[in-house]
């Protein structure tokens, strides 16, 4: 709960708000030095200390945040949030990134696609059920769309709801579900009518309490060594039905909100000029910043940093927001190429000593973890192909792919 809830600051200067937030950061983090390299914000984190250390210090934060008012602040006052703009949202993030901050990061499918999910689709009950505990990071959340046989074809999922009386029995398996084990609800994508005359009708939205009995949750490895991943076995599991989220059979719908707000908030790409900080500082050690080469490269990051900061800009100010169909597809590209980007090219400049490396030398790591991490960039919330498909198909009106 926040010292804030009720109160009606919904003017509040952009100004205003921004001096509020650094107040907040600068009394309790030092500002990140700008030639630093500063990792925290990738696309899968390092944890040096372990998965859960990472949690928790995101939690930590967040909680923060939430006493003082600056967590989740586009939400409504009366689910748990402030009430402003998605403009002041966006200065907490840029204000969190100027910070040796934790990252917050673990909690991001919590409080972009449950949050956008449930404020679009959810009823009045169940946000006022799930909204505050988001906001305070009190509970977590995961996305159980994803199948061993369903990822970019999302719609051939196999999981099934079958009809109880007031209840919902879910047989099924979901994979690479980040923060699955950390999480406290799923929001779960099952196939309700079998016998649906089209697959995308037929399947409806649900939270699953992930303590549920008959949720099982087991570890995968990433390839960069990471611990997000998992996979959930539902096995008889019964949820009431005031878990549907939407309409029965309609939750593909509700689905494509939650995945439009995924990649252009969530996959949307670090920006902030930190890649090209990154970038700047790898080429300098190497002695390799005057070469004609880099620095032709180096301009094709900042020219993509840039532009990732515009699209950005005109999703926030609305040019592109309520549901545009690009423009999820559209940050989703822009900010998953970014994080190869630069970590290819910092591979390149690295050379041999992103390869191999003495243990004790973390640069090498870190140029080898980077350059595996950021492939899931292009996998995450749809590849990129889908989202190229996505693009030409609704947007620029080419034909559909044949099937
Ligand atoms: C870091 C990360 C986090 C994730 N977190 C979650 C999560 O929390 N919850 C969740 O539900 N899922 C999650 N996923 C899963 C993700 O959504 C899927 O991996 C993704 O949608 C791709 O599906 P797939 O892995 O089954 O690959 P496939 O669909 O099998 O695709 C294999 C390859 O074929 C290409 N391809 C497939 N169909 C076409 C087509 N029609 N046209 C052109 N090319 C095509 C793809 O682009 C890809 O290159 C995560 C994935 C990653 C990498």
């Amino acid at each position: 709960m926040t010292y804030f809830k009720g109160m009606a600051d919904a003017h509040v200067s952009i100004e205003e708000f921004r001096a509020e937030v650094r107040r907040f950061f600068s009394s309790r983090f030092e500002l990140l030095d700008p030639e630093a390299d500063d990792e925290r914000e990738d696309v899968i984190a390092r944890a040096p200390d372990g998965h859960q250390a990472l949690v928790d210090r995101a939690r930590e934060l967040q909680s923060e945040l939430a006493r003082a008012g600056l967590s989740g602040v586009h939400i409504p006052v009366e689910f748990g949030g402030r009430g402003l703009s998605h403009a002041h949202a966006r200065v907490v993030d840029e204000e969190h990134r100027r910070y040796d901050a934790p990252s917050l990061r673990p909690l991001g499918i919590g409080m972009h696609l449950a949050v956008a999910t449930l404020l679009a689709s959810g009823t009045e009950e169940q946000k006022r059920r799930y909204l505050p505990a988001l906001v305070s990071a009190d509970e977590q959340w995961c996305q159980l769309f994803s199948e061993p046989d369903a990822g970019s074809d999302l719609v051939s999922l196999r999981t099934r709801a079958v009809r109880d009386g007031d209840e919902w029995v879910v047989e099924g398996q979901k994979v690479w579900s980040s923060y699955a084990a950390n999480a406290h609800f799923g929001l779960l994508l099952a196939r309700t009518d079998p016998d649906a005359p089209k697959p995308h009708v037929g399947i409806t939205m649900f939270v699953l309490p992930m303590n549920a009995p008959g949720v099982t949750v087991r570890p995968l490895v990433d390839i960069a060594g990471g611990l997000h991943f998992n996979e959930v076995f539902l096995e008889g599991v019964r949820l009431g039905h005031d878990k549907v989220i939407g309409d029965v059979n309609q939750g593909w719908a509700v689905s494509q909100g939650t995945l439009g707000s995924e990649r252009s908030g969530y996959m949307g790409g670090s920006g902030g000029g930190r890649r090209l900080r990154q970038v700047v500082r790898a080429a300098r050690a190497a002695g390799s910043i005057d070469e004609p080469v880099i620095r032709d490269r180096m301009m094709r990051v900042i020219t993509n940093e840039r532009l990732l900061e515009w699209v950005r800009d005109r999703f926030v100010h609305g040019t592109l927001a309520g549901g545009h169909p690009a423009a999820g597809s559209m940050m989703k590209l822009a900010g998953g190429s970014l994080e190869q980007q630069c970590a290819e090219l910092i591979a390149d400049i690295a050379g041999a000593a992103g390869q191999a490396w003495d243990p004790t030398d973390r640069d090498g790591d870190v140029v080898s973890h980077d350059l595996n991490a950021t492939r899931q960039a292009r996998i995450a919330g749809g590849t990129h192909q889908i989202q190229r498909n996505l693009l030409g198909e609704r947007v620029l009106g080419l034909p559909r792919e044949p099937k």
